[in-house]
């Protein structure tokens, strides 16, 4: 019953994040740990090891967000679905702030997602900063 994830859906689910965890971005040519290929939706609640719920997320987005789905909106106060990398365009939930170091999120999915998964912590804003000043950050967008 317990699916592994095989090292070809890893390769496939890393290319097609271009090595970036696909919640808060962090590039995994600048991190210490390596990042993890998570399912989305958890197993626990159904998810499959399917590449349409896998996404590569880094360490800490990935101890965060554990097994929720869902999470509070800080705006409305409404409990609301988690960011979702396969059926949502991270640009469309949401954006930068004007120096690059804050996410900042458009939608409720979006705060919800910037307030669970702690895509601001100190240390991610700091690495920001440094890669914005050295041209490599913010990572380009496929699309
Ligand atoms: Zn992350």
């Amino acid at each position: 019953m317990a699916e592994r994830i095989t090292a070809e859906q890893r390769r496939i689910v890393v290319e097609r994040a271009n090595g970036c965890c696909e919640y808060c971005r962090s590039q995994a040519r600048f991190a210490t740990q390596s990042f993890s290929v998570e399912h989305i939706t958890p197993k626990g609640r159904g998810g499959n090891t399917t590449l349409e719920n896998l996404a590569l997320a880094c360490q800490g987005c990935n101890n965060f967000k554990f097994i929720k789905t869902e999470a509070r909106d800080p705006l409305s106060g409404k409990s609301v679905s988690l960011y979702h990398p396969r059926n949502q365009k991270w640009r469309a939930h949401f954006s930068w702030n004007d120096d690059y170091t804050l996410i900042v999120g458009l939608t409720p999915s979006g705060r919800a997602t910037v307030e669970a998964l702690h895509l601001n912590r100190d240390e991610l804003v700091n690495l920001r900063q440094i890669l914005y000043a050295m041209g490599e950050h913010p990572p380009l967008e496929r699309e």
